[in-house]
């Protein structure tokens, strides 16, 4: 299956290590498919732990020169990444929309996003301040500068093949780090046409490297190698209490952003249009495969039956199900097989216990990946629903009656990343912003992400926070001098 490109050069299908394009050592490759159509697009080197090891020595190798260039040199490389993505963000488009699924308009709606922060942390790498610390002692003078921690690495997810990478690419880089990146088996692509692009923009050989294949191979080489710094996962909290174990015996330091099971509460003084108009936007965005997604959707018995009735108009109106390169379509298929038995795990669980399907709740006629979008009601918290991420298009409407139990159910969790709530009374959106313990939280708005904040989660959604100022601190170190004079 062809991908129609303008620059067909940006569909590359050999891994970027050191600057250079290579195959496996083995000559062995793996498919990616397009999740719409169940058709191949292209075949990608199937690398390991060898191939690894020389992206993170090129990286190393590459250091010393790429931390001696000033903060702005830098930035002028990152600022011409970011014009090249955004000059190339059609086909950037096309070759997401091709392997991932979303609709291109979400698709280049996320080409903006990625490319932002490469625009940000260009700018922000000017700004690592240090402190001068008043000393206790006459005759010392106290200093704290901040230096690039070291050598990178990434393992990245399949839902945002591009953002995810730039997200940690774009501090790393302006901080003086280089980045060896290990996308989703199922999104190499998209990876592969942002490292050509840096190699364009003129970053630096080894600096960036993107190494495809084997993921417990590439990541056990990634932990275990001590020339490694600090890793930067984005990923299933399973996967990343394993890598933060694998981490344990070369002390990395580690960004994590896990999962999510975000509730979204609408209290009964809420805006219901624009409760709706949030919780389309939450939860079916990426067909409802973003760890932000609203997962547990909580209504006051006194506005439930009113706002299951808008929900479902809204759904009826304004989503429509097909293939990402199609006009007008608001949800692709799902990323595989698998994605799709859990949400009809999901489903079948809350109907068995009792809960109503309003709309939807099966698979598209489209076949494929593709699921219609849901609405469930009477959804109570004995349910799987409530308690893992189903990361599909179910919106699961529970009821509550007071503030207390509400933000109890939200907070049952292990999980702490987004949540969102709907409410005008000033009092209860300060007492209730409070006391929700997730990393984010969204305010009478189902969208909360930019690259000027700080994302990220606490429990086990994660540790560190990506975007904004916060952000670049995860890669680098402090030093202290200490001057007698
Ligand atoms: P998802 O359920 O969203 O696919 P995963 O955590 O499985 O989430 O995948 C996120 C990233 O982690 C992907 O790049 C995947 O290849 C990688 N990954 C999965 N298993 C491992 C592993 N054992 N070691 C290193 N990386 C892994």
């Amino acid at each position: 299956e062809s991908i129609d490109l303008k620059d067909p050069s940006l569909l590359q299908t050999k891994a970027f290590i050191a600057g250079n394009w290579q195959d496996a050592d083995s000559g062995a490759t793996f498919e990616v498919r397009n999740p719409a159509t169940g058709g191949a697009l292209a075949q990608v080197p199937q690398m390991g732990a060898a191939e690894t090891r020389r992206a993170i020595e090129a990286a190393n190798a590459a250091w010393g020169a790429w931390r001696a260039q000033t903060a702005k040199a830098r930035g002028a490389i990152l600022r011409k990444w970011y014009e090249l993505m955004l000059a190339n963000a059609d086909d950037l488009a096309a070759i997401m929309t091709a392997e991932q699924g979303k609709p291109l308009a979400e698709a280049k709606g996320e080409i903006q996003y990625a490319a932002s922060f490469l625009e940000w942390f260009g700018e922000e790498g000017k700004r690592v301040y240090g402190d001068t610390i008043p000393s206790p002692a006459a005759d010392r003078r106290l200093v704290v500068v901040k230096e690039p921690i070291g050598v990178c690495a990434a393992i990245t997810p399949w839902n945002f093949p591009a953002a995810m990478i730039t997200r940690k690419a774009g501090p790393a880089l302006a901080a003086g780090c280089p980045m060896v990146v290990k996308p989703a088996e199922a999104t190499p692509l998209s990876a592969l046409a942002l490292a050509l692009l840096a190699e364009r923009a003129g970053v630096p050989a080894g600096i960036f490297s993107v190494v495809t294949g084997d993921p417990k191979a590439i990541g056990a080489e990634m932990t275990s190698n001590a020339l490694v710094r600090k890793l930067s996962f984005t990923g299933s909290t399973g996967v990343g209490r394993l890598l933060m174990s694998q981490s344990a015996p070369t002390i990395k330091k580690l960004s994590l952003e896990l999962g999510g099971n975000a509730p979204f509460i609408v209290f009964d003084d809420a805006d219901l249009d624009a409760a709706v108009v949030g919780a389309i936007a939450s939860k079916y965005r990426n067909s409802g495969q973003t760890c932000v997604c609203a997962n547990r959707i909580y209504v006051h018995e006194k506005v439930y039956d009113a706002f299951a009735e808008k929900l479902r108009a809204a759904v009826a109106q304004q989503l429509k199900v097909g293939r990402g390169t199609e006009p007008g379509v608001t949800l692709g298929p799902l990323i595989n097989e698998a994605a799709l038995l859990k949400v009809e795990a999901h489903i079948a669980d809350a109907l068995s216990k009792g809960a109503q399907v309003v709309t939807g709740g099966k698979r598209h006629a489209l076949g494929h990946h593709f699921f219609e979008p849901t609405i469930l009601t009477g959804v109570t918290s004995s349910m799987m629903v409530a308690k893992e991420e189903t990361f599909g298009p179910v919106a699961p409407l529970f009821k509550f009656g007071s503030d207390d139990e509400v933000v109890r159910m939200a907070n049952d969790t292990e999980f702490g990343l987004a949540a969102y709530f709907y409410s005008r009374d000033i009092g209860r959106v300060w007492r209730v912003a409070e006391a929700l313990e997730y990393g984010m939280v969204g305010i009478n708005t189902g969208l909360i992400s930019n690259e000027v904040a700080p994302f990220g989660g606490v429990k086990q959604s994660g540790l560190g926070r990506e975007g904004s100022h916060y952000g670049i601190d995860e890669y680098v170190v402090v030093k202290y001098l200490c001057m007698g004079i």
